[in-house]
């Protein structure tokens, strides 16, 4: 079996670490037009890792104009599909070649464990670029079945420039998820990752340089969303804006779109997942193993996290204390142990928010199970006790509000009416799951969930082929899969007369 390196060696990597500190336009680096930087502070540690440019309306105006720049003269779009696919697969053997290095600076940006860094988000974005590279020339364009004396020719064109504005809680991944299928279409981007992660992104258009994609079509702003976000999504240059993070702020990039140009806004937001055990379900020890990891997986910092488990109640009491054994389990520590299940909060501000659900869940009637403390470890940081609240309502804010961290709701039910009619009792509409063992329990449940994706005894499972995004509230648009590359291309109808054949 392959060993992971232990703590020891992912320590004095992280003290030899060089990180990214500037803009990235235009195939260089360069600092922000106003000189301001912005610290990039290590949750697990509270320590500064490094200052970073930080982008403004200015920079935003000089990368859009390179970038549309690189449209203009075609040095990516007009590359043959198959060129622009090589490339990046290329960026996916690279990254490969960069695991451990990219994995690392994910860690230390952000507090997740670095054995989750290195074989679930870093296999995710290797598979995401590979995929959507060898995608490329796989999409054919149509021709319409119009009448003889004429050609109807439907193709595909890409938007031009297409800005994204993604997350922390899988900054790279989320970055890739937009990022592949725009360039493997043939557009310029534009990438701000979110303040608290900025690093991986910066490195990730260094190496996309070096796989070939040209100077121009990958450019990387790191900076606050209220300033550069903002300037993406106002800007009148800027074709199609991509989007993940809060249902609050996708709601300001529809407004932007609205005050500016109508560029295609594409929305990745929040959710409130429910998490569905019958009683008939095959297999109570896997489905409470399950729950536990779907909410306490990342430290809770999940948009499909599993935050609402709806449990029949007949077996209720006997299921919630395998999922408090499950939970208490899971005890945070340094993320650079190989060992650690949970890490770090992503800062103290979002330790202190989700504080405050779990004061207003306590405040409510609600009953903590589990967890519910801060914990203190000597190095410092900010670090929660998995937590699970019993005697939830679902008019309880714990049950409607995303908490974005590892807090659990549990609601009992005694019908499958009963569990829908809760499980659907949301603004949002992402991820849910169902676990029986009555196949058409299963399907009907399944169908009546209002929901982008359904598990059926599992949860969290996702591939590079399956489409992911959200009914509701949680967004409109889907990343991952051929459906990916639909978001970043218009269709084009071309019509060609032809001269009828004279009898
Ligand atoms: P956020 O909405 O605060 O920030 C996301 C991005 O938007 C960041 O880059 C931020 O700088 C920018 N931004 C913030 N305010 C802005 C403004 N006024 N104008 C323009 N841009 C602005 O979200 P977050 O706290 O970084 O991430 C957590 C959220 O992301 C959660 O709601 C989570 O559910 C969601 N998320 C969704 C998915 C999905 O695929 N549906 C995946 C991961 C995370």
């Amino acid at each position: 079996m392959e060993t992971f390196p232990d703590k020891a060696y992912w320590s004095a990597k992280a003290a030899q670490m060089e990180f990214p500190t500037q803009l990235f336009i235009d195939g260089k680096w360069q600092d922000a037009i106003s000189g301001k930087r912005f610290p990039s502070v290590n949750p697990a540690t509270g320590a500064l890792l490094t200052e970073v440019a930080e982008a403004d309306f200015a920079d935003v105006n000089i990368a859009v104009a390179n970038a549309r720049e690189a449209c203009e003269d075609g040095r990516w779009s007009q590359l043959p599909p198959r060129e622009r696919g090589r490339r990046l697969i290329r960026l996916a053997e690279i990254i490969e070649r960069h695991r451990e290095e990219l994995a690392l600076m994910e860690t230390l940006d952000v507090g997740k464990p670095i054995h989750d860094s290195y074989h679930i988000d870093m296999a995710g974005i290797i598979r995401t670029f590979a995929w959507h590279g060898e995608a490329t020339d796989k999409v054919y364009d149509e021709i319409a079945p119009t009448e003889a004396g004429s050609i109807g020719m439907i193709t595909r064109e890409p938007l031009g420039i297409v800005a994204a504005v993604v997350p922390w809680n899988f900054p790279l991944e989320m970055a890739a998820w937009k990022v592949a299928p725009a360039l493997a279409a043939g557009n310029s981007v534009i990438l701000k990752p979110a303040e608290q992660s900025p690093l991986t992104a910066l490195r990730l258009a260094e190496l996309a340089l070096e796989a070939g994609i040209p100077a121009g079509v990958l450019n990387v702003l790191p900076g606050y969303g209220p300033t550069a976000g903002k300037a993406l999504g106002l800007h009148p240059d800027v074709d199609c804006l991509a989007f993940t993070g809060s249902t609050e702020v996708g709601k300001l990039f529809l407004q932007y779109s609205g005050q500016s140009n109508m560029k295609r806004v594409w929305l990745e937001c929040g959710g409130k997942s429910p998490n569905i055990i019958f009683a008939d379900c095959d297999d109570l020890d896997a489905a409470a193993q399950a729950a536990a990891m779907a909410i306490f997986f990342n430290q809770g910092e999940v948009c499909s996290a599993g935050s609402r488990l709806l449990v029949e109640n007949s077996i209720r009491e006997s299921f919630i204390e395998k999922v408090i054994a499950a939970g208490a389990f899971l005890k945070p520590g340094d993320p650079l142990d190989p060992d650690t299940k949970i890490g770090a909060i992503i800062s103290n501000e979002q330790l202190t928010r989700v504080m405050g659900y779990i004061e207003a869940g306590r405040e409510q009637g609600a009953r903590v199970r589990l967890g519910g403390e801060r914990v203190s470890l000597e190095s410092g940081g900010y670090y929660l006790a998995p937590t699970i609240f019993d005697n939830v309502q679902s008019h309880m804010t714990i049950a409607q509000e995303e908490i974005f961290g590892p807090v659990l709701a549990v609601l009992g039910f005694d019908s499958e009416d009963e569990a829908l009619r809760i499980a659907n009792d949301s603004t949002y509409g992402l991820g849910a799951a169902v676990w029986t063992g009555n196949i058409s329990r299963a399907h009907r449940v399944a169908k009546r969930l209002r929901a982008g994706t359904v598990w059926i005894n599992a949860y969290e499972e996702g591939d590079a082929t399956v489409p992911f995004g959200g009914f509701k509230q949680s967004g409109f648009g889907r990343d991952k899969s051929l459906h990916a590359i639909d978001k970043y291309t218009d269709l084009k109808t071309t019509w060609i007369h032809i001269d009828p054949l004279k009898i």
